[in-house]
């Protein structure tokens, strides 16, 4: 016989999207996070702007996640324009200085908060069904837990599974792929301590970007288009260093740092842009990255997670408050419209302000605009 559960909520991901929608909603309703058995991929992205302090301070997570100690960030470098360095110093902003997380622990910790308000969790080997059933109002989804079938019938279903979209995908919803921005990284291991500033550099075929993480780590990062041949590069962890060595400042920056196989990680994933054609409907919503990804030249990212996660936290309390549900999800798909517009408004503004490289297939694209 299949094991039944009946919950408010249920959200399906566990990043930072999906434990903001169960951490705020938890203490007032039963809610539900559904992840993978084993995950397949492994979170990248460390960058916190400083205004995600105002997120954390509604949330009621700030002193808690003052006292994780991550490692501030107050200074960034960039060649992007021109050959010439600009800084960026949070001085002069009103927020502060923003933060270079420890993202494995900063994910760990965002799952705990959601814990002690009361979420359950639940590890699950596949997602078999979801069906919206009328006559009930309710989700009826299956999943497969240890071998078992397991039929959890929901109010409301949130899709907090990252770039896959996987429920809104299931619904229908695919998203839109905007570009074919890819990333190849590598870590290794600092000598000695270095400057904790952040630095990118633009270059012909894409940008760099890379900083120090905790633990004496560097992180180097190439971004470019996945269907050039400099994604070759980004491919093999040789290539790429080889190819770094090639700016003269970047060069100078790896100085110190030691990407030999025994202290090296490294990967290749996708961060392109993409955005789903809507982001809620009747009883489900999508948060982070399942709604909209960002370019990591954003660093918006994990700060659009929390903010997603608590406006649809927001509006799906005020919908189970009211015996009689409203149905106004387009109150939530419009705030999310104008995140979107504003964020490609500001991406076409960061490309067009690099003009060295005319030629240049990546950032030719980038200045026509439009979809590639
Ligand atoms: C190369 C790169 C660099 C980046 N750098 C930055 C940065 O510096 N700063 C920044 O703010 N952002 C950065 N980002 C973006 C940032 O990492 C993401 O925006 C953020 O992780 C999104 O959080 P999320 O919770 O929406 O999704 P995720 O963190 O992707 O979490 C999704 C979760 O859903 C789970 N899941 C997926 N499918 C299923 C399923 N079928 N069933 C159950 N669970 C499922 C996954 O296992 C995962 O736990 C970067 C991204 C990339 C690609």
């Amino acid at each position: 016989m299949q094991d039944q559960i009946r919950v408010d909520v249920l959200v399906v991901g566990a990043g930072p999207a999906g434990c903001t929608v169960a951490l705020n909603l938890a203490p007032f309703y039963k809610v539900l996070v559904v992840t993978h058995q084993k995950p397949t991929t492994k979170a990248v992205g460390e960058s916190l702007p400083a205004a995600a302090s105002r997120l954390m301070q509604d949330m009621g997570l700030w002193s808690s996640f003052l006292n994780e100690e991550h490692q501030p960030h107050r200074l960034s470098k960039s060649h992007w324009g021109s050959s010439e360095a600009h800084f960026n110093d949070s001085i002069r902003n009103l927020d502060g200085h923003g933060w270079h997380l420890d993202r494995h622990r900063f994910d760990e910790w965002m799952l705990q908060q959601a814990r002690v308000r009361g979420a359950g969790f639940l590890k699950c080997s596949a997602l078999n069904d979801i069906n919206f059933q009328s006559y009930r109002e309710m989700w009826s989804v299956e999943i497969e837990v240890d071998g078992r079938r397991v039929q959890i019938n929901a109010n409301w279903l949130v899709d907090a599974t990252g770039r896959k979209s996987f429920v809104a995908k299931r619904l229908g919803y695919s998203p839109k792929t905007m570009d074919k921005l890819a990333c190849g990284w590598m870590i290794g291991k600092l000598s000695e301590s270095a400057e904790q500033e952040s630095e990118i550099y633009a270059e012909s075929e894409g940008w760099w970007y890379t900083s120090v993480l905790p633990k004496q780590q560097r992180l180097l990062a190439f971004y470019t288009d996945a269907d050039l041949t400099s994604a070759k590069d980004a491919h093999c962890h040789i290539a790429l260093l080889k190819r770094a060595q090639q700016l003269s400042g970047l060069a100078q920056t790896l100085g110190q740092t030691s990407f030999t196989k025994s202290d090296l990680k490294h990967g290749f994933c996708a961060a392109n842009s993409a955005t789903l054609p809507q982001y809620a409907g009747h009883r489900w919503l999508a948060v982070g990255d399942a709604a909209m990804s960002f370019d990591p030249l954003s660093s918006q990212g994990i700060f659009n997670s929390l903010y997603t996660g608590l406006a649809a936290s927001t509006f799906v309390f005020e919908e189970l408050k009211r015996n009689q549900p409203r149905y106004q999800v387009n109150e939530y798909n419009n705030a999310l419209v104008e995140i979107w517009n504003t964020y490609t408004n500001n991406q076409s503004s960061w490309y067009t302000d690099q003009k060295r490289w005319p030629q240049s297939p990546f950032w030719l694209r980038r200045q026509k605009g439009g979809v590639f």
